[in-house]
């Protein structure tokens, strides 16, 4: 329980506030912030979706009915202080007496119906209920009764199931499902008045399908055959996926209106969009299925989810779907995960503006041992429920999140990944405890983007001209730009430009060539000629004459003067070790470019800084992305952080308060997973700027229960934290 609040920790709360309540802010405020986040894309918060802010799964196994206890699980639901859950319905197998042909019933099912009667159960105790369908397999009397329902390999061969082989797998854009799985899906809907569908496995499984569905409505479409080659950077390839994208996003349009015509207040939501782009035009809600983490995978990776999911879906709720088991290729499914991994993993999700969504599979348990983790997880969240319930995030840096860029850029020049730029900046970005956002391309608005004085490009390489002017646009609004290696040299479709996209607002131009890997290469770090004094990019270098380079860079041609304090020390031999000495001992390329434009600033880079960066983990890489950050921002975050230790922090605005959460990924199974113990950091001291006009009549920390010890420093609100065991809140009523 929280203890009460003390007459002299409010009185030092409230008199921080009032310290505080006239210091401006950026230009940008972060009170308009908070306003344009709040603006929901289409469609608008209506409906039942946004109520649930806990969420439970079950999902049965054949031999459940008659087996599983549904009375354990409307108890364990009710103490879990679940408002929605997500239930067995149909597809592979039905669990309830589907009276539709070919839909299978569960063997074990009788005269039963294990759905019905889990559905009466969570009614009666005011929960929201989704039925969760899986079509990707089906029997053979299936098959044997319709082909061309069955998925076809590129060998012409039905697909049989990978896991199962008495299975086939389904072809996902074909009569199967738009017009089987159409029928069970009205059906559902029609008997239970659920208030949702939810369909597992939804798109294309196990490979491309030739069907001859698929060939013919590919033909149609395109007035060609489907394409054999899987190489991306084919334009029948992206043909061929911008189709598929198309098609799923047709079937997701059909099962919606055939839900919502039985049932105007439900709705279809899919598990996995055909793209974010589609989930933020079409969802009210969405779900990120990220369960656990397995092999190299810093735990940050499931917040990095949740702002995928909200860079399309603003405002509109998203839940985190996180098993209790191992993740791992060798498939456990009835494992039990470690409970320190069990809960840094939703407290990731949670801090990054999901909701937590359990999932588990079998109604019988053979392990038991994860009840009580998600019990004590799900107890906190309940407790603290107004403070979770986030209105818009205030971060005030975000990174562009470009699905094209991943889909159809397979990297500047062999070896090269945009997938690891994106990865190194954002470890970068955790490690320096900046608050930042994720913002997709397909929603580069002023409303999106001006929420933000910084926006980094980390080698978003594929951007189209529309995509380039909305960036543009935003510089010459007041805006900040950070932007690395290859962003902006490739439109859409991943063919390179002739110059960059952005050459005007970066202040150079391609010239023609691209270097690496290269080796043993180094950075000069070099004071202004005139002034003699460094740049404030290298604090915190100030004794290192140089650092290592990058592995690639972009050679490029300034079309205008910049100052220079990064220059190029080019390869020299690394062997024998006679010959290791510089053969260029200076040169005047410029490896940072910086322009200053008053209100908004530009910093270009044109090597792999955040690549090498999730490579080698350089530190004094790691000390010039921060500064050029901190340069680029050219204000105060509005929450800081010091004290020891790797710490995720992300700030929230609710409607009366405002919160810091702090994540502490501190922890030597940090980078690979499960971690054995959690390792409480602390003391940390955390700055906070309230929104403008906001004053702060209560400062809390929701995990230990206390009130905080908060003063006025510096025109900020200073809070002692002083122990992060796994996730800990900074809590401010207004
Ligand atoms: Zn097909």
């Amino acid at each position: 329980m929280m203890k009460k609040l003390s007459r002299r920790d409010f009185l030092q709360a409230g008199a921080a506030a009032g310290a505080f309540a006239t210091v401006g802010s950026a230009p940008i405020g972060s009170e308009a912030v908070a306003r344009a986040q709040l603006l929901p894309a289409s469609p608008a918060l209506a409906g039942w979706f946004d109520r649930p802010m806990r969420w439970v799964q079950l999902t049965l196994v054949e031999n459940d009915p008659g087996r599983f206890d549904p009375r354990f699980w409307l108890d364990y639901f009710r103490r879990l202080h679940a408002d929605a859950a997500t239930l067995s319905a149909g597809g592979i197998v039905a669990y309830y007496p589907t009276k539709i042909h070919l839909h299978h019933r569960s063997d074990w099912l009788g005269d039963t119906d294990p759905f019905g009667t889990l559905v009466t159960g969570c009614r009666a105790m005011g929960m929201h209920v989704v039925a969760r369908t899986d079509p990707h397999a089906v029997r053979e009397d299936v098959r044997a009764a319709h082909p061309d329902w069955i998925s076809v390999a590129g060998n012409g061969e039905p697909r049989r199931h990978w896991a199962n082989r008495d299975l086939w797998v389904t072809c996902a854009l074909g009569p199967y499902n738009f017009d089987f799985m159409n029928d069970v899906h009205r059906e559902i809907v029609a008997a239970y008045a659920v208030d949702a569908i939810f369909a597992n496995r939804w798109a294309p499984q196990g490979g491309d399908c030739y069907c001859v569905h698929c060939r013919e409505n590919f033909k149609a479409a395109t007035g060609r055959e489907l394409p054999a080659t899987t190489d991306r950077t084919d334009p029948r390839r992206r043909e061929f996926l911008e189709w598929r994208k198309t098609r799923l996003t047709e079937l997701w349009k059909r099962w919606d209106a055939t839900i919502r015509n039985v049932r105007a207040e439900a709705c279809f939501i899919p598990n996995g969009p055909p793209d974010m782009k589609t989930a933020g035009d079409l969802a009210p809600i969405q779900f990120a299925d990220y369960q656990a983490r397995r092999g190299v995978t810093p735990p940050w990776a499931n917040g990095r989810r949740a702002k995928e999911f909200r860079a399309v879906m603003g405002r509109r709720p998203v839940g985190g779907i996180f098993s209790v088991g191992l993740e791992e290729p060798y498939r456990w499914k009835d494992s039990v995960q470690s409970e320190p991994e069990v809960r840094l993993w939703v407290a990731e999700g949670t801090a990054n503006g999901m909701r937590p969504w359990v999932t588990k599979f079998s109604g019988v348990l053979y392990d038991r041992r994860w009840l009580p983790v998600v019990e004590r997880i799900y107890d906190w969240h309940f407790k603290h429920e107004r403070y979770l319930r986030n209105e818009a995030p205030l971060a005030r840096v975000a990174l562009l999140h470009s699905e094209q860029t991943e889909a159809y850029h397979p990297g500047a020049a062999p070896a090269d990944r945009a997938a690891d730029h994106v990865l190194g900046m954002y470890h970068a970005l955790v490690e320096s405890r900046i608050p930042f956002e994720l913002v997709h391309e397909a929603f580069l608005t002023p409303e999106r983007l001006d929420a933000f004085k910084l926006l980094i490009l980390a080698d978003a390489a594929a951007l189209s001209d529309d995509q380039c002017r909305a960036i543009r646009d935003y510089v010459a609004r007041g805006g900040s730009l950070l932007a690395t290696f290859a962003s902006s040299l490739y439109d859409e479709t991943g063919r390179r430009r002739a110059d960059f996209g952005l050459a005007d607002v970066f202040g150079v131009s391609f010239s023609g060539r691209i270097d690496g890997p290269m080796q043993n290469s180094y950075l000069s770090l070099d004071a202004d000629p005139a002034t003699g004094r460094r740049h404030a990019i290298l604090d915190g270098l100030e004794d290192a004459p140089r650092i290592v380079n990058g592995v690639f860079r972009i050679d490029v041609r300034p079309a205008q003067a910049f100052p220079s304090p990064v220059t190029l020390i080019p390869s020299y031999p690394d062997l024998p070790m006679e010959d290791v000495y510089p053969r260029v001992v200076r040169t005047e390329t410029r490896e940072l470019y910086l322009r200053d434009l008053g209100r908004s600033r530009v910093v270009y880079i044109p090597w792999d800084i955040d690549r090498t960066f999730w490579d080698v983990m350089c530190v004094d890489h790691l000390r010039l992305l921060r500064n050029a950050v901190a340069w680029a921002a050219n204000e105060p975050p509005p929450a800081s952080v010091d004290g020891p230790g790797v710490v995720d922090v992300a700030v929230w605005r609710q409607r009366d308060s405002m919160t810091v959460h702090l994540v502490n990924l501190t922890n030597p199974m940090m980078m690979k997973g499960p971690l054995r113990e959690a390792i409480p950091v602390g003391p940390l001291r955390v700055r906070i700027r309230l929104p403008n006009g906001a004053q702060a009549r209560k400062v809390q920390l929701l995990t230990a229960g206390t009130t905080a010890r908060a003063s006025a420093a510096g025109g900020a609100l200073e809070v002692a934290v002083p122990s992060v065991e796994v996730h800990e809140v900074v809590a401010v009523d207004f």
